[in-house]
């Protein structure tokens, strides 16, 4: 059932400089639907959920990401190609523009917030051009009550204009597209992009600023559950490693698939009130919670069906980053509030395409530390002919794109809350094996399930303690057995059947560690060097 919380209060925007435009307050997850589909902005797929293609862009676009420069961010920012600067002025003049376009337009806004625990709640007001995005805020962020909307006073402010387009020269941006946050007036501006995840991650990029730098709290790109023991399990990783798959655990209540933060009272909480998971492949043998999340309620981006409208998992004409949208309660075994206590284990996700990395190993601290601010995964060049080659990508945090800090700020963070905590810290590579990418398959899911579940349990470190072996290029200790993973699984080497070539390359990739390294080195104690592989150079 869709959450029918209609509300038949309205609002004014008049103060935020877009006139005479008719308003939707706060309408219904269902009334939002019913609008896309009469608009002709989206088809119900046989299952209910909407369906919606976000047009050019079917990702987010990390070179058109701004923060203003001034005095509250200009000291602070980690400024570079990842945290572009902004003029002030600049931004001024465009969100004029922005909000004049929306004037006189049919608009739709919703009141909302960020983080579950009440002591860290943002505020958000979000004004969007399109009735889905508004839609995508519903699931995304969390929903206040009636009660709650009573005197409701937003303290950031997303206008969200996916049609308009800016005009580089004058306006200062990179091309027509902008994601620009300004925390000087707690704006984020969006617009000529309709993915919807530049939404959910520019509130993001704001609480990596403002939870560090005011709130003494650590911000991670990482998804959390908490088992029957009340234990608490966070994944960190970039995209496409597994966060959201691997959250969804039903044996564990699920805190939330993408975005937490850990607090100097020791607990982990949810930013969002939602899930955005990728449906490539999707099958309900595999991931059934993602599956049966898509119903009423549920936005599809980007996918193909057929005229029933069943959804094709496997065609990524639009794109490989088929995405759904669902508000948390989608999901049948949840936290609630979605927040968790100090974390008990800790994983990295990583899906390296190289297939060298052991499925599972433990790090030492400094080795966490190490691997944390290197945030290594790689990229499988798409589809493109001829390219099978996979790319190294280091993503400091294992979200870079989202950190307005230097790195080093959150791994220190992270350091002492590990340190605090006695957390047990693994690397999971839900990558390749049996050989790179073009030569070995992805790693069985139920695989990765089972080493998780056996590393949360303690029976990983029971079958192993004081056996682990320690990999001659990586330095990681690497189990030899796991309880429901064949022991050949284990060990990457094995399963390449071709010991020179893996170490060949298993080199390579350390070596390109390394070199990824040295930006930090100046920053790093000797703990956190000892941390870097063995291997390469
Ligand atoms: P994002 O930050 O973009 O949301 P994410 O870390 O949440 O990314 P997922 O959405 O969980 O990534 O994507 C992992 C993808 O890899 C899914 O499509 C999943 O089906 C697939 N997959 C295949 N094998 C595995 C495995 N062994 N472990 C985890 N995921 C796997
Ligand atoms: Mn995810």
């Amino acid at each position: 059932m869709v959450e029918n919380n209609q509300t038949t209060k309205t609002i004014s925007v008049e103060k935020y400089g877009i006139k005479n435009a008719q308003v939707n307050y706060q309408l219904s997850s269902k009334a939002l639907h019913n609008e896309t589909l009469e608009k002709g902005m989206g088809k119900e797929a046989s299952s209910g959920a909407l369906a919606i293609n976000t047009g050019e862009f079917t990702g987010r676009s990390p070179k058109d990401r701004f923060i203003v420069k001034d005095e509250i961010t200009q000291d602070k920012v980690w400024w570079g190609n990842i945290n572009i600067p902004f003029s002030p002025d600049k931004f001024d003049a465009l969100y004029d523009k922005v909000v004049n376009y929306l004037s006189e337009k049919e608009i739709y806004v919703r009141d909302s917030y960020a983080c579950a625990d009440q002591n860290y709640r943002l505020n958000i007001r979000v004004i969007n051009e399109y009735p889905w995005s508004n839609m995508f805020a519903y699931n995304m962020f969390l929903r206040p009550n009636e009660d709650e909307l009573e005197g409701f006073d937003p303290e950031w402010l997303i206008v969200n204009a996916p049609g308009f387009m800016a005009d580089p020269e004058v306006d200062g941006t990179r091309q027509h597209n902008f994601a620009i946050l300004n925390f000087s007036k707690k704006i984020a501006l969006i617009g000529g992009t309709g993915y919807t995840g530049e939404i959910k991650k520019g509130i993001f990029s704001a609480l990596n600023f403002i939870l560090p730098v005011f709130k003494n709290t650590m911000p991670m790109h990482c998804s959390a559950n908490v088992g029957e023991d009340g234990e608490t399990a966070i994944f960190f990783g970039l995209s496409g490693t597994g966060k959201t798959t691997l959250s969804a655990d039903p044996k564990r209540k699920l805190i939330g698939d993408d975005e937490h933060g850990w607090t100097a009272e020791n607990t982990v909480f949810n930013f969002e009130g939602g899930c955005y998971a990728k449906v490539i492949n999707l099958s309900a043998e595999n991931e059934p919670d993602i599956y049966n999340a898509i119903k009423p309620g549920a936005i599809l981006e980007n996918v193909e069906m057929d005229a029933e409208g069943n959804v094709d998992f496997e065609n990524t004409s639009i794109t490989q980053n088929t995405r759904v949208s669902y508000p948390i309660y989608h999901i049948d075994n949840i936290q609630q509030p979605s927040i968790g206590k100090n974390p008990k284990n800790i994983f990295f996700l990583t899906a390296d395409a190289f297939g060298v990395l052991p499925p599972i190993s433990k790090l030492t601290p400094g080795q966490a530390a190490y691997h944390f601010i290197s945030g290594y995964t790689a990229k499988v060049a798409g589809t493109e002919a001829g390219i099978d080659e996979p790319v190294p990508s280091f993503s400091a945090c294992f979200g870079a794109p989202f950190m307005p800090l230097h790195p080093t700020k959150y791994a220190e963070m992270l350091s002492a809350k590990m340190q605090e905590a006695g957390v047990n810290v693994w690397l999971v590579n839900t990558g390749w094996t049996g050989g790179p990418y073009g030569v070995g398959k992805r790693m069985a899911l139920k695989y990765t399930r089972a080493m998780i579940t056996a590393a949360m349990d303690g029976s990983l470190e029971e079958a192993n303690k004081d056996n682990y072996h320690i990999h001659s290029v990586f330095g990681l200790q690497q189990p030899r057995t796991c309880p429901n993973v064949p022991d050949g699984v284990l060990s990457p080497r094995k399963t390449w059947n071709n010991d020179e070539g893996y170490y060949k390359t298993a080199h390579k990739l350390a070596s390109s560690f390394k070199q990824n390294f040295k930006q930090f080195e100046e920053f790093a104690n000797e703990e956190i060097m000892a941390g870097q592989p063995l291997g390469g150079e």
